[in-house]
Order: C-alpha cells, then sequence, then structure tokens
C-alpha cells in the first residue's frame, strides 16, 4: 500500500491532551500499530467548539418539553451547547469526504458512537441509548463511512472488520479519484468476490445483481456512490466462520486437479481445524497463498481475499 490512508479520529485517542480532566486516552493499536499505514486526521470536537482544556464535562440530556437532545455542561452550570458543537460538526463534517474511516472516542457525548449516556432534565434516570453529537452528524452525512470506538477495537473480530472496511473504501475512492470508469469498478467487484462472500452470501448475490445493472445507469457517479454505500454495508456485516469454511473450500477446489493425496488432505484437515476452532484462519489461508505461489491462477491471485489489508498488521491471528 504506497499512499497513507486518511482517518479521522478523537484527538484525546492520540495521546492529545484535550480531554476535559486535562488527560487523554491514547490508543496503543492506533499510535503504534495503525499509524504506519494511516494518515491520522485529529479533531477534538469539544476543543474546537472554543472549550478549554480542562473544563467542567459535558454530557447530553434530553428535554422533557421537546424531546430533544442537548449538550450541557454535567456540574450544572448553565448552557447549552447543542448550537455550537452540531454547527462545528456540520461544518467540520463537510471537508472530510475524503476519509476512509474514522476512530472516536466510545462514552462522549460529542465522539461516542452508541450507548452514550443521556440524562433527563433533573442529571438522574440516565439510559446508554445516545450518540455523540459529532460523530452523530458523521455518520449521517457519512452512512457507508466506517466508524468505531477505541474500546470495541480491542475485540480482534471487530477491529480485523475495521481495518478491512478502510482499506477497501480507500481502494475505492482511488478509483473514483483517477475517473471512474465502468470496466475497472467492475474489476474491482470481481476482486472483491471471495471477501465479501465471507461475509454474506445473500448480500453478495443481492449486490451481484445491483452490479450487472451497471450498464444502464447513465451516471457513473451516481452508480458509484449506489455502490459504494452498499458494499460498506455489506463488508460492516461481520464475516463468520461458516462463510470463511465455504470460501476456503471453494478455493481449495482451485486447486484439487494439482495436489497430490497428502496435500489434498492436509489442507482439507486445516480447513476442517479452522472450522472446529482450533486453528486460527491464517492458518489455511497461509497454505493456499504457498500453493497459490507453486501453481499460479490469475484469478485467484488478484482476489483480495488473500490479504485485505496489509499482513504486517497481524489481524488473522486473534481468530
Ligand atoms: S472524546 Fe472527543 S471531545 Fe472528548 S476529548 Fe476526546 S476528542 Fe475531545
Amino acid at each position: 500500500m504506497s499512499e497513507k490512508i486518511p482517518v479521522g479520529i478523537s484527538a484525546c485517542l492520540l495521546g492529545e491532551a484535550v480531554r476535559f480532566d486535562g488527560g487523554h486516552k491514547r490508543l496503543a493499536f492506533a499510535v503504534e500499530e495503525l499509524a504506519p499505514w494511516v494518515r491520522f486526521e485529529p479533531l477534538c470536537p469539544e476543543m474546537a467548539i472554543g472549550l478549554p482544556t480542562p473544563r467542567p464535562a459535558l454530557r447530553l440530556v434530553r428535554s422533557a418539553a421537546e424531546g430533544n437532545i442537548a449538550l450541557r455542561f454535567s456540574n450544572g452550570q448553565p448552557g447549552d451547547l447543542s448550537a455550537a458543537m452540531n454547527s462545528l460538526s456540520r461544518q467540520a463534517v463537510s471537508h472530510m469526504a475524503h476519509l476512509c474511516g474514522y476512530v472516536v472516542c466510545a462514552k462522549s457525548p460529542s465522539c461516542g458512537m452508541e450507548r452514550v449516556r443521556v440524562y433527563d432534565e433533573q442529571g438522574s434516570n440516565n439510559r446508554k441509548v445516545g450518540t455523540g453529537l459529532f460523530t452523530a452528524q458523521l455518520m449521517q452525512q457519512f452512512p457507508w463511512l466506517p466508524v468505531e470506538e477505541d474500546g470495541r477495537l480491542h475485540d480482534p473480530a471487530i477491529r480485523e472488520n475495521f481495518i478491512e472496511r478502510i482499506c477497501a473504501l480507500h481502494e475505492l475512492n482511488q478509483l473514483r479519484r483517477a475517473g471512474l470508469k465502468r470496466h475497472e469498478l467492475l474489476a474491482f467487484h470481481s476482486r472483491y468476490k471471495l471477501l465479501l462472500l465471507a461475509h454474506s452470501q445473500p448480500l453478495y448475490r443481492e449486490l451481484g445483481r445491483f452490479v450487472a445493472a451497471i450498464h444502464q445507469w447513465q451516471d457513473p457517479g451516481a452508480w458509484f456512490n449506489e455502490y459504494r454505500l452498499r458494499l460498506m454495508q455489506l463488508l460492516a456485516h461481520q464475516a463468520t466462520r461458516r462463510n470463511h469454511t465455504n470460501v476456503l473450500m471453494h478455493i481449495q477446489g482451485y486447486f484439487r486437479k494439482r495436489l497430490n493425496t497428502r496435500q489434498r488432505q492436509e489442507l482439507a484437515t486445516l480447513i476442517l481445524r479452522y472450522r472446529e476452532g482450533t486453528q486460527p484462519l491464517l492458518a489455511p489461508i497461509a497454505l493456499l497463498k504457498h500453493y497459490l505461489s507453486e501453481y499460479p491462477d490469475p484469478y485467484l491471485a488478484q482476489q483480495r481475499y488473500f490479504e485485505p489489508y496489509p499482513e504486517a498488521l497481524r489481524l488473522r491471528y486473534g481468530y
């Protein structure tokens, strides 16, 4: 991957001391592991609306009269920061169409992605049902954008899925930057076939019907926007062990005539062990990649399934 991928991030996760308590929430995975591949674009929405650090903590409050959710100080200090935060968010997000992903800080009334506490006006009865105002704006303007929280990225499967989506969107955005050409979009879709099948076979078939109708679209830009949304929604479905097993067996079929009995058995056993959960996905994939270098196949060689993100991130070790 030659060019670093542009990814937005809550500034406190990069280690910037911008939190209400003067501290940060440095996310080691981002700072240490992702940084070689990603060009982070940090933003602290609360600092961007002019708040200092340290500052009183903020919270989301549901107004009893209108049902609106407002951003207020949690210490009872008067003031409603919602208009300032919504205006800043709209303006900032309008300059973020180039981003391929966003890592946000969990639980924050500005940056949290889900389950942010929403209080009643008396400051009690809080329920974890909110989204930070900045992130709500981000997800509303760019529903295709991969967005994840720091805490959820500790889960290996969620982490792998997030990085996979970021890399796919980056590749797709590069096609658009180079000027949309139908044959390149179709080649992109073909390269992602096995990877998409690992996420959802029914959704892959549905997307396939959409792709097959590409020639009916007069405006390639409109087709691209719809395809991007559908593709990213499909990839957001967590790949399953069962679907991976089907894909591995499908690839196995390509080598059937080339491998001897011992090699075929070894491969079948490895796929079975993966299916049973006693081997990580990396194991059968490494063996298939080995056979691919021994017995090259142009169709398989271009499949993103074998390397959907830089191997050095070691994302397929954990599951
Ligand atoms: S969570 Fe968001 S608003 Fe809060 S300190 Fe971090 S970047 Fe700033």
